[in-house]
Order: C-alpha cells, then sequence, then structure tokens
C-alpha cells in the first residue's frame, strides 16, 4: 500500500489530509500528517483580537480532533527530510514514505533585517500582536509604522488590513488625528498581482482613511534606540511603534534538505506542485510558483488549499486510476477594511489573459462571509464545535 506522508498541517496539510481520508479508510493508502504543533488557528484569528472581535484563545481548534479520523496524525518537529532515503526524521519517529508533500508553510526571519528583532512587533505572530494591540490602545500621540521588509511574503493584503484595522481603533479612540500611520513597502504599489486598478483602489482606501503609503521603501535596518527605520534609498522614518512583515523564507529543516532555491522556497511546477525530486510535491507558501507571465505566484491560505485540493484529486487519481486534476489558480479572500467591514477579492490567477483579480468595495456582508469562510473550514477540517 502507498505510503503517503504529508509535513505541516496548516491550510495546505489539512486540506489534503481531508481529502485522501476516504483513501486511507478504504486501505488504498496509509496517510500520516506531521506537525510540531498541538492547535491549527487561522493566520487572520491575529487581526480579530487586534479589532477585539475575539480572545487569542479563540478559533483554534486542537489536531486531536481532526474529521479525517484515518489519518495518522503525529505531532513531533520534523528535523531532517532525507529524499535519497525516502525518509523524514522527526525527533521521536523516523517516517518512511512513498509520496511526500511538503506543507510547511514559510519561516519568519526577523534577524535578517537588523534592529527588526529588538525593535519591532511581528505582524504574523500573535504574542506580538498582542503586544500590539496593547501600545495602539494606548498612544495618545506620535507615529505607528507598518513596514513590509521584503517579498514574498504571505498574504498580499495583510499589512495592508493591519493598517485598516489600526486606523479603526484610534479612531474611535478619539486619537486619530494625532497620530500619523504610515506603511512601507518594498513593492511598487499594493497587492501588485493584481494589477494596477486594483493597487489604485487600495491606495484610495488608504488615502481616504489619512493613511500615508510609501511604496519602493525597503528597509535596511531598525536603529531601535532612535526608533528609527532606514531605507535602502536612504529615507528614515522614526516611529513610537514599529508593526512589520518579517523577511519570510522556507523553514530551515527543507533549506538543509536541498529543496531551496535562490529565491528561498521550493521551486515546483505550476500545475502539478511536484519538486525536481521524484514523488516528492510542495504547495503552499513554501512553494515557489511561477506564474505564465514570469511573475512569483503570491502566497495565501485560500490558494494554498486549492493546490492541495487539485494535489488530492491527482493523488487519487494515481491510486486509484483516473484523470489527474492541475491546479487552476484560483480563490477568493476578504481584505479587512476596519469599521466591522470586509472587501470580498475574487482571484483567478491562470485566466488566459493573465492574473484576473476582482475586488468589491467593503461591507458588512464580506466581514460575515469571511467569519462563515472560517467557520466552513474549521468544521470541515475539525467538525463541528
Ligand atoms: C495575519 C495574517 C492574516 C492572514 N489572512 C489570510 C486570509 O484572510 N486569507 C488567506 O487565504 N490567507 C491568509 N493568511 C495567510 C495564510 O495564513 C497562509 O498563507 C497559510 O497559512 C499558508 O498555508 P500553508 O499550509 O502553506 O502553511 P501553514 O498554514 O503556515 O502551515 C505550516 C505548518 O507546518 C508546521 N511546521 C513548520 N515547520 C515544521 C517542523 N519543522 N516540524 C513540524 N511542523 C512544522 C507549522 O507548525 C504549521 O502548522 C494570513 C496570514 C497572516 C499572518
Amino acid at each position: 500500500m502507498d505510503n503517503v506522508v504529508i509535513l505541516g498541517a496548516g491550510f495546505g496539510g489539512l486540506t489534503l489530509a481531508s481529502e485522501l481520508n476516504d483513501l486511507a479508510k478504504a486501505g488504498k493508502a496509509d496517510v500520516t500528517l506531521v506537525d510540531q504543533n498541538t492547535h491549527f488557528s487561522m493566520g487572520f484569528s491575529m487581526q480579530w483580537v487586534l479589532a477585539g472581535r475575539r480572545e487569542a484563545g479563540e478559533g483554534q481548534r486542537p489536531y486531536t480532533a481532526l474529521s479525517a479520523d484515518h489519518v495518522k496524525f503525529v505531532r513531533d518537529e520534523i528535523i531532517t527530510i532525507d529524499t535519497k532515503n525516502s525518509t523524514v526524521q522527526t525527533k521521536k519517529h523516523r517516517i518512511l514514505y512513498d509520496y511526500l508533500v511538503i506543507a510547511l508553510g514559510a519561516e519568519l526571519a526577523p534577524e535578517l533585517l537588523p534592529g527588526l528583532a529588538e525593535a519591532g512587533l511581528n505582524l504574523c505572530d500573535m504574542q506580538h500582536v498582542l503586544k500590539l494591540k496593547g501600545a495602539v490602545g494606548s498612544i495618545k500621540s506620535g507615529t505607528i509604522a507598518i513596514i513590509i521588509s521584503s517579498t514574498p511574503f504571505k498574504c498580499p493584503p495583510m499589512p495592508y488590513e493591519y493598517a485598516f484595522l489600526i486606523d479603526d481603533i484610534l479612531r474611535k479612540r478619539g486619537v486619530r488625528e494625532n497620530v500619523r500611520i504610515v506603511l512601507t513597502t518594498p513593492e511598487p504599489q499594493p497587492m501588485p498581482v493584481a494589477g494596477k486598478a486594483v493597487g489604485d483602489a487600495l491606495k484610495t482606501m488608504l488615502a481616504e482613511k489619512g493613511i500615508e503609503y510609501l511604496p519602493q521603501h525597503k528597509p535596511k535596518a531598525i536603529d531601535a534606540q532612535d526608533h528609527k527605520v532606514t531605507y535602502e534609498n536612504g529615507f528614515e522614518l522614526s516611529f513610537d511603534i514599529l508593526g512589520a512583515v518579517p523577511p519570510h523564507r522556507a523553514p530551515k529543516v527543507v533549506r538543509e534538505a536541498g529543496l531551496a532555491d535562490a529565491s528561498g522556497f521550493v521551486p515546483v511546477d505550476l500545475y502539478t506542485l511536484k519538486t525536481s525530486v521524484e514523488n516528492v510535491y510542495a504547495l503552499g507558501d513554501v512553494a515557489a510558483l511561477k506564474l505564465p507571465n514570469g511573475n512569483s505566484h503570491p502566497k495565501a491560505g485560500v490558494l494554498a488549499e486549492a493546490q492541495a485540493s487539485a494535489l488530492a484529486r491527482s493523488m487519487i487519481a494515481a491510486i486509484e486510476g483516473g484523470k489527474a486534476i492541475a491546479y487552476d489558480g484560483t480563490g477568493v479572500c476578504y481584505i479587512d477594511a476596519g469599521n466591522e467591514e470586509a472587501a470580498p477579492v475574487e482571484v483567478d490567477l491562470l485566466a488566459p489573459e493573465g492574473p484576473k483579480i476582482t475586488l468589491s468595495p467593503p461591507s458588512k456582508e464580506g466581514l460575515e462571509t469571511k467569519r462563515r469562510f472560517e467557520r466552513e473550514r474549521l468544521d470541515r477540517w475539525f467538525g463541528t464545535y
């Protein structure tokens, strides 16, 4: 019987495990899912904590409650991937595979930007977001800087959402006019993959809220003493609070396995998610996908999910017989716009004429749909609570 081993139980790994469960149930494959964590929670949960919509522990699900009850879950840290011997070594287990799927997400590396770890709050880390919430909740005047350290990073609208949510909190507190919010990015525009029209719409949203926006600003170093960001173009930005999207790269175990390229991520075929090593696949944030136009494919949970779904159907076809399914690059996400509203974004990355991204105006209904998006996935992966 084929042995399918899935590394990482995030958006991608959970989708794949759920969709392969019937295969495991029918005794047609052994499926193992490995993750170091005890619980799953969605990235945007951090933003909901900042916005005061939930507490830090809410929205989590324990891996012991996985709906994929014929998938073996191993809770352990993966320390070696040995593709020559088709083996994965965790701290306590040696796991052999016939098919390996790497869905280990991105490693956050604040240390790659000098001074960041000392002076900045990591916008992708719940403990840091709790500190940010405290700081935004008490600032009376000054500057809040939201910086994007480098590209690529997960969830292209995420830093913009943080800026909108912080704006909202400051308005409710009645201190907005005394606090500057400045968002800087190395990108030429917001969400470049989405094209000029969507970028312009986001710039308008930022301007309407008085959020200063500085594209093409790549930070070089942070001075933790003087509370100042220095950029490669020579610009300097003083701050009172610094929220940062840190540099991203593939996790150490993946880099040490020699699977990452110069981009820092694992190159895969856009349609099949195959790596250069036979029977080894990578998907989601850990993978470096290139769009047909040569641009980088964005990283997002909903796209990791779509990749995993396509791979699941192809694996089922390979094992049971049938036609493989190509990844189609479609999905929907919801930009949290503050004021308890979200703007739906429909994504069709592989449209024949090039990536087609449609942004709808923010609405209360949009945020309600985002709530439903989370509920549906948690129910699918963990059963109803
Ligand atoms: C604030 C924020 C908001 C976001 N909002 C959205 C949104 O609205 N929509 C959207 O689509 N995406 C959103 N994202 C992005 C989304 O969270 C990621 O793109 C998505 O989680 C990627 O899925 P993945 O399966 O590739 O990796 P992940 O979900 O990151 O999962 C990787 C798993 O691998 C495990 N792992 C890593 N290394 C090891 C190891 N050595 N041993 C064992 N286990 C290991 C980790 O514990 C983790 O569980 C957001 C992200 C953030 C930070």
